[in-house]
Formats: C-alpha cells, sequence, structure tokens
C-alpha cells in the first residue's frame, strides 16, 4: 500500500500529542491527558500518489513496551520529541533512538527521523539550548527543529520535512 506511517516518540508530557493536534486540527490543549496509543489518518492532497498518512501518537513506552516496539516496527518514519523546559527529557531519548536502529537495522536511513525540542514557548523556562539538541541531531545524522505546539511555531515545517522525504522515497 501507498500508506506512510509516521511515528511520534518521546517521554510523558513533553508534547507529543500537542503537537499531532496542532498539526491535524489546528488546535491547543492546556490540560494534560494521557495517551495510550492514538492514531491519526490523514489524507494528503498535496500527494500525487494515492495514501494515507498515519500519525501514531505514542505514549512514553515504559508502561507499553510491545505496541511501542510494533509501532517503531511498522513506521516509514519518526518524530522524536523532547522539551526545551526539561533536561533530562532529550536523554530519555537515547534508549528509543537505539530502538529504533536496533529495529530497522540496515535499513535505517530509509527513515527519516527528526529530532523535535518543544515548548520554546517558554523561554523563561528553558534548560536545553539550541545547541543542545543540534549536537543530539548532528551525532544521530537527523534533521533537527524546535517547535512550540502552543504558539503554533515550525509545527507545519516540522511535518513538511518528512512529507517531502516521502516523495523522495
Ligand atoms: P505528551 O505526553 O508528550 O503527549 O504531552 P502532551 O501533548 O499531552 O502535553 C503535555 C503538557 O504540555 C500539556 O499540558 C500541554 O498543554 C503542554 N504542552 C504541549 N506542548 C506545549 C508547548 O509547545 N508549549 C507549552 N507551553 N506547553 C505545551
Ligand atoms: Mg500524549
Amino acid at each position: 500500500s501507498k500508506d506512510y506511517r509516521v511515528v511520534v516518540v518521546g517521554s510523558a508530557g513533553v508534547g507529543k500529542s500537542a503537537l499531532v493536534q496542532r498539526w491535524v486540527r489546528g488546535t491547543f490543549r492546556e490540560a494534560y491527558l494521557p495517551t495510550i496509543e492514538d492514531t491519526y489518518r490523514q489524507v494528503l492532497g498535496c500527494n500525487h500518489t494515492p495514501g494515507a498518512l498515519h500519525i501514531t501518537d505514542t505514549t512514553g513506552g515504559h508502561r507499553y513496551p510491545g505496541l511501542q516496539r510494533l509501532a517503531i516496527a511498522r513506521g516509514h518514519a519518526f518524530v522524536l520529541v523532547y522539551s526545551v523546559t526539561k533536561k533530562e527529557t532529550l536523554e530519555e531519548l537515547k534508549p528509543l533512538y537505539e530502538q529504533i536502529r536496533e529495529i530497522k537495522g540496515n535499513d535505517l536511513q530509509k527513515f527519516p527521523i527528526v529530532l523535535v525540542g518543544n515548548k520554546i514557548d517558554e523561554s523563561g523556562r528553558r534548560q536545553l539550548a539550541l545547541r543542545d539538541g543540534a549536537a543530539y541531531a548532528l551525532e544521530w545524522n537527523c534533521t533537527f527543529v524546535e517547535t512550540s505546539a502552543k504558539a503554533d511555531i515550525n509545527v507545519r515545517e516540522l511535518f513538511h520535512t518528512l512529507l517531502s522525504h516521502q516523495r523522495k522515497a
């Protein structure tokens, strides 16, 4: 099938669901609703081939490791999200990146990865600088962007980056 599955991972509370909601629905919610796993299906007008974009918004992975493993195995592209307001959330992406690398093996380069530092609207609470995320992106050879789901900064750019990779594939 022509379906393209994007998997969003990262620690609880970093804004994975908020980023997906912002992009799919154009909305933002202050309240925190823990996610188990949600799938969004978006049929894309800009895509010339028929098919759908599936976005899998995962939970942290500690409580449902099997679900996350399966999502990674089936995924075509990955969004690794941390919060610039919480230092440990960037380091917590390491095991997730390792898991993607392990599951995808030698085919890793075929699967675009975007590292996302979210919540940049909270400038007074920043614990991670732009260069902290950039250093990880360099090491992982992936795209990097800082976003705010709340203030709607770089969210469209983030998903368009993934879709441009899809068209090249
Ligand atoms: P998830 O567990 O990664 O899915 O995180 P959520 O999307 O549920 O967001 C967790 C909390 O952070 C919620 O209270 C959101 O309103 C808030 N949040 C998410 N994105 C942003 C953002 O860009 N800026 C700010 N200030 N808060 C955000
Ligand atoms: Mg969520």
